[in-house]
């Protein structure tokens, strides 16, 4: 049986030896001090609880072929009422009591989190909590309209996620014949409303877009963007993922170096996903998301809540713990608390260092579900 992860290529040679211990300080923790309120949570792993992904909405506007597939998710597929939905108190609730076990940092994702009605009132009411590192990821298709509302909201910056920059290849990735150019305006807005520093996500798959990699790089060297590689994955059951589609990070490194010479920096903070690498000429940096080549498991510190307020504790769970049904059902903050603390001690996730063939198999949850 191949695990993937021990058929990695080997680590570049980088000085991550000398990883801070603390989280890079953003614009919004510099002015409060914030303490978790209760003793520090630890996994079965001894990994803390820090990071917390919200998915707002199941739905979205695009079919990526490697998330969405449109023969899946038809004209028929039963996505979640609105009454299923966590509402906004119900999320604000939530975010605080996660707090309480060290929380510091949030992203709202989804399925297209920008499709949720009204989203800048979720923004505005998590961005009031002190000291929280608030983020969001979209595909950038309705950010020129609502950059500027997001950011009067309290949200400091963005991720958007962009696969090429070929018309065409984009077009049939997203497969609704979108456009690039939407999505750069998209980018141009959320920039020039200051929304910084912008990411710009770029899933790779074989044979499909990793001829565009280079003209990425290109295009976002110097823009002060961060372009990050994210190598194909696994999620969900129905992408039809092969090992033989996913480029490895290794790989499109040397492809950008041969080009534009890049090197090595250290990481903002243990457990940062990507790994950060930037031009030798000083024009910036890009980074690499490798989950299936160099898994990063063993500083894993993140908790997903699905958009129906199922609390999951891996990208690659087949199963969530209902805290939905304790908030409608009348618990209280306390009990609420007490089974997030639960569900905490008692993970053992690490989906990607024991990767196989098998696993591959598994009826995992969908990334447009549980949260990207
Ligand atoms: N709709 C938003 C977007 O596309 O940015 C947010 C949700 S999406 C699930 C979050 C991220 O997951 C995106 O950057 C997307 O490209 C990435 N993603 C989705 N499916 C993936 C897969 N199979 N492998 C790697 N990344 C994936
Ligand atoms: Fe939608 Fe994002 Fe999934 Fe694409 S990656 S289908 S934009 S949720
Ligand atoms: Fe974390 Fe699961 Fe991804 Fe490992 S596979 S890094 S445990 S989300």
């Amino acid at each position: 049986m191949l695990c993937v992860a021990q058929a990695a290529a080997p680590k570049a040679d980088n000085n991550s030896g000398k990883r801070s211990k603390n989280r890079m300080t953003t614009p919004q923790n510099t002015a409060i001090a914030w303490k978790p309120a209760d003793p520090p949570l630890a996994d079965t792993r001894g990994r803390p609880l820090r990071d917390l992904r919200i998915s707002v909405t199941d739905r979205c506007n695009f079919r990526c072929t490697y998330c969405m597939p449109k023969e899946v998710y038809g004209r028929d597929f039963q996505f979640l009422e609105r009454s299923q939905l966590l509402n906004f108190d119900e999320v604000h609730r939530l975010v605080k009591i996660f707090r309480r076990h060290g929380i510091e940092k949030v992203r709202i994702t989804g399925g297209e989190p920008l499709v949720r009605r009204q989203l800048e009132k979720l923004i505005e009411m998590l961005a009031q909590e002190p000291g929280l590192d608030l983020t969001l990821t979209t595909n950038g298709s309705l950010l020129k309209q609502k950059a500027q509302a997001l950011k009067d909201a309290g949200l400091t910056r963005v991720t958007v996620s962009l696969d090429s920059l070929d018309d065409a290849v984009f077009r049939g990735m997203n497969d609704v014949d979108f456009p690039v150019a939407k999505v750069l305006e998209g980018i141009e807005e959320a920039d020039r409303v200051g929304l910084k520093p912008l990411k710009v996500n770029m899933v790779v798959k074989r044979g499909t877009n990793d001829q565009s990699v280079v003209d990425m790089a290109r295009f976002f060297k110097g823009s002060g963007h961060i372009l990050r590689f994210i190598e194909f994955m696994d999620v969900g059951h129905t992408n039809g993922w092969q090992m033989g589609h996913v480029v490895p990070s290794r790989e499109l490194a040397s492809r950008i170096n041969a080009e534009f010479p890049i090197e090595p920096v250290d990481p903002n903070y243990i457990g940062e996903v990507a790994e950060r690498w930037r031009y030798k000429d000083g024009s910036g940096e890009v980074g690499f998301i490798s989950s299936v080549t160099q898994a990063f498991c063993k500083d894993c510190t993140r908790a997903r809540l699905s958009a129906e307020g199922s609390l999951y504790t891996c990208l690659f769970a087949t199963e969530g713990t209902d805290l939905r049904n304790l908030i409608r059902g009348g618990a209280g903050d306390e009990e609420l608390s007490a089974a997030i603390a639960r569900v905490w001690r008692a993970r053992t996730d690490r989906y990607s260092e024991i990767r196989t063939a098998d696993t591959v198999k598994l009826r995992k949850v969908e990334m447009s579900y549980i949260g990207g």
